[in-house]
């Protein structure tokens, strides 16, 4: 067994003892032919979600509308989703409702790509209905029957294609591709939440410029939200190191600023930090190399980031020379200020005056005078600075 998990055998094991159908479907398959790992493991059966539910002891309704049951097993998590076809789309968004089908070929039917419609026995067998395996040989992207109907169906399949020509390195087929071209403005209806966990997979791809180029080829860039006019130098700061290096890529080559972006994405707190942290960092960075204040403040990624896009933008390739800012900032007298040998309450036995805002005020400059190195990160050698300045500035 060299796909999947036992657990995951278990599950279809269990339920062909209970006379039902099941097969692994979708990403793990075709994941398992390009012998990548998989990351989550999907399961197709005839057995209806009530059912699925009466076989597993431990189970999870988290789509139940959809057909989908999370079955937990030794632990583990997998989504069993009845076979099923998606009924009509009126605003291209999400099927009006799902009807359960019988026949696995009809679940096949309504997927994606060639290559996502693939489903495999717990014998290895592979149910290859479109030519999938032949489309993965030749690194096809292909839409199952009729393209533009496809599209038109549910519109985020056009950010899906983008998306696997990033994440596999594979080109779109000329239907495909036209139909894209063709129903392009369909994206607009389909919600953020939804483009933006295809962007962040496709920001992760090997090869994003694969679908950078695309966009701009089909036209899907002017159905999708401040998507850069220009991307000048975007090789150079390939691949991106992070989902959020990708955003903050957004924000740089677009010149939006960092709460535009994220209230148009619903970028998370901490993607929404880390743009922003990028956003004055690179502003920095357009105008000199980093100091030592810099390297202080912000965080290696951070400064990776903007010094990549800098770069970008400068169309600078020469890599050999990029700044080691994780040995840069250990080479630092201290990291943060954690790391200072006094705190306030030495201070205060010191100086012998009341407490008040001063203790802070004064932390933050034996700070800086150790970051500059002009005086040493010794509480005896802090005192005696501290002392001299102290009584000086009085
Ligand atoms: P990943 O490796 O990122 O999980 P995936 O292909 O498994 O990629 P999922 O979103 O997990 O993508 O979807 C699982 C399967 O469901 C797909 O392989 C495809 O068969 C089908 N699918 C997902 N989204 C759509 C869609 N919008 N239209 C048609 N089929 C879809
Ligand atoms: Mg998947």
């Amino acid at each position: 067994q060299s796909f999947g998990t036992p657990a995951s055998y278990l599950v279809l094991e269990k339920l062909e003892q209970h006379e039902h159908e099941a097969v692994f479907v979708g990403g793990a398959v075709r994941d398992y032919i390009l012998g990548k790992r998989a990351t989550d493991i999907d399961i197709a059966t005839s057995a209806e979600p009530n059912e699925v539910k009466k076989i597993f002891s431990n189970t999870v309704d988290v789509g139940i509308a959809h057909g989908t049951v999370l079955v937990v097993l030794d632990q583990e998590p997998i989504e069993v989703t009845t076979f099923r076809t998606e009924g009509t789309y009126s605003d291209a968004r999400r099927p009006d409702e799902v009807q359960f089908v019988k026949s696995l070929r009809e679940d096949l039917l309504r997927r994606d790509f060639t290559f996502n419609a693939l489903a495999m026995t717990k014998d290895g067998k592979l149910i290859d209905l479109f030519g999938g395996q032949e489309d993965l040989k030749h690194k096809i992207i292909r839409a199952v029957g009729v393209p533009e109907e496809r599209f038109h169906e549910d519109a985020l399949r056009m950010m899906r294609a983008l998306r696997f020509a990033a994440v596999l390195d594979f080109n779109l087929e000329s239907a495909t591709f036209e139909a894209i071209c063709n129903q392009a403005e369909r994206l607009e209806n389909v919600s953020v939440e939804r483009i933006k966990m295809e962007m962040d997979k496709l920001f992760l791809g090997s090869n994003p410029m694969a679908a950078f180029q695309l966009f701009k080829e089909t036209g899907l860039h002017k159905a999708v939200p401040l998507y850069p006019e220009k991307m000048l130098g975007v090789e150079s700061a390939l691949p991106f190191a992070s989902v959020k290096e990708g955003w903050a890529f957004f924000l740089v080559a677009g010149g939006y600023s960092a709460s535009a972006l994220s209230q148009a994405y619903k970028l998370s707190n901490e993607e929404k930090r880390f743009i922003a942290e990028v956003e004055t960092a690179y502003a920095i960075r357009k105008e000199r190399p980093f100091t030592v204040d810099e390297l202080y403040i912000y965080d290696v990624p951070v400064l990776e980031a903007a010094e990549k896009f800098y770069r970008a933008r400068a169309m600078d390739r020469s890599f050999a020379s990029f700044p080691q800012f994780k040995e840069e900032k250990n080479k630092l007298p201290i990291q943060s200020p954690r790391d200072l040998q006094v705190n306030g309450k030495d201070l205060l036995k010191w100086a012998d005056v009341k407490g008040g805002r001063w203790t802070g005020e004064w932390m933050k400059r034996i700070e800086a005078a150790v970051l500059h190195g002009r005086c040493e990160n010794d509480p005896n050698k802090i005192r005696e600075w501290f002392m001299n300045d102290f009584n000086s500035k009085k």
